[in-house]
């Protein structure tokens, strides 16, 4: 599992760091980061989720376990 948070729509509530301060930090800009890596996804499963659930912008989305190749434009 992959969890990415699209900036460009965070507001910095701040709800997902409160949720899981180990994957979701809000950064310098006061937006959220994610800082979690592939074991700390794995270990707080229900946490993202309610992360996901939570987020008031739906800026966090959780992606499949095989990245997606992007080809850059
Ligand atoms: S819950 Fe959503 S809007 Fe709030 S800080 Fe996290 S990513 Fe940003």
């Amino acid at each position: 599992m992959k969890v990415v948070v699209n900036q460009g729509n965070c507001i910095g509530c701040g709800a997902c760091e409160s949720i899981c301060p180990d994957v979701f930090q809000i950064n310098d800009e006061g937006l959220s980061s994610v800082i979690g890596k592939e074991e700390d996804f794995t270990n707080h499963e229900e946490e993202i989720r309610d992360a996901v659930d939570s987020c008031p912008t739906g800026a966090i989305t959780e992606e499949a376990e095989t990245p997606e190749v992007k080809e850059e434009e």
